[in-house]
């Protein structure tokens, strides 16, 4: 209870505009939390023990039963520590990683292994069989009249000895892209691309049919209709299951961040305090809003429930502003 306090004497001392922004109820009252706490966190959800133990000690009664037993202790069973986030080593110039890289993956890290491609960048961990987060631009370049090339396959690229995902091993689940077939249509070798294993993570339909889906098409209708271009970081994390015997655990939550520019070509440089941002954070559920609206949440709690820093390479003062908000 300490916490919901301390957010609401914090908006005291806000400037003029968020004050109103907090008396007209913009304000995000669970804005130190993490996102699963706006519709459902199971313990999967989290990286560490202590990370559930402030979901549950935030409020007064355990409607998630994260405390099953009674004993006062949230999940248990989680690690009581997480590894902190690696320190950047590794420099590209990849315009897909123009505005940071986000767990400060490297080619030299099988569990933080960094996939350059033209059409994306994209981090991997071998020992969870599935990628960590990608990031990619989106324009006018990038949209053509390219269909779907349906060539799911592994990922050549991946070290040695690692665990080699097939498009057969997700059953119970779709094969769901983080980035989409269809932001890569100008021709079938970009598409293609997206149909790499790495890129693909065990989806429920629900997820990928429902609100992700009408997500990816709102982004495309910006560039369409508007003129717009995007650059987008997505995600996952969490576990609801594993598959392949273990090989590949299944993610609880699924996120995205679009950020929305004029220009065609953005870098760091462009992102002002006013650049529009929308992200968003989901559970990886069979039962699930049709709505991507729903699960709209800031970039600080994304952070908060991965651990990882996104746009990294954005000032801090303007990450501080554009971060918070929802
Ligand atoms: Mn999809
Ligand atoms: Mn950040």
């Amino acid at each position: 209870m300490l916490t919901r306090y301390a957010v609401a004497l914090s908006a005291l001392f806000l400037p003029a505009c968020d004050m109103v922004a907090a008396l007209t109820g913009d304000a995000d009252p669970n804005a130190d939390l993490p996102p699963c706490v706006d519709n459902v966190c199971t313990c999967g959800d989290f990286r560490t023990q202590g990370d559930a133990q402030h979901v549950l000690d935030s409020f007064w009664d355990d409607q998630y039963g994260l405390d099953g037993d009674g004993n006062g202790t949230a999940c248990e069973r989680l690690p009581a520590t997480a590894p902190p986030l690696a320190p950047a080593t590794y420099f590209s110039n990849s315009p897909h990683l123009a505005f940071g890289n986000p767990s400060n993956a490297d080619p030299d890290n099988a569990n933080n292994f960094l996939i350059e491609k033209d059409e994306y960048a994209l981090a991997y961990s071998a020992e969870q069989g599935r990628l960590l987060w990608a990031g990619w631009h989106v324009n006018f370049d990038w949209l053509g009249r390219t269909g779907r090339q349906d060539d799911f396959r592994p990922d050549g690229t991946l070290p040695k000895g690692v665990y080699q995902v097939t498009p057969r091993d997700y059953s119970g689940y779709d094969r769901g892209h983080m980035v989409p077939s269809g932001d890569r249509t100008a021709n079938p070798g970009v598409n293609s691309e997206t149909f790499l294993m790495t890129n693909i993570f065990p989806q429920t339909a629900a997820n990928n049919r429902g609100p992700w889906r009408e997500f990816e098409n709102y982004g495309r209708d910006l560039i369409y209709q508007q003129g717009k271009s995007l650059y987008v970081l997505g995600g996952i994390y969490g576990q609801r299951d594993s598959l392949a015997d273990g090989k590949i655990t299944v993610p609880s939550r699924t996120w995205k961040v679009m950020l929305i520019f004029d220009t065609p070509n953005p870098t760091a440089a462009n992102v002002t305090p006013q650049t529009e941002i929308i992200a968003v954070d989901m559970p990886n559920s069979r039962r699930i809003d049709d709505q991507w609206q729903t699960y709209l949440t800031s970039i600080d709690r994304i952070e908060l429930a991965t651990g990882y820093d996104l746009l990294s390479d954005v000032p801090e003062e303007i990450q501080a502003v554009i971060e918070a908000r929802r």
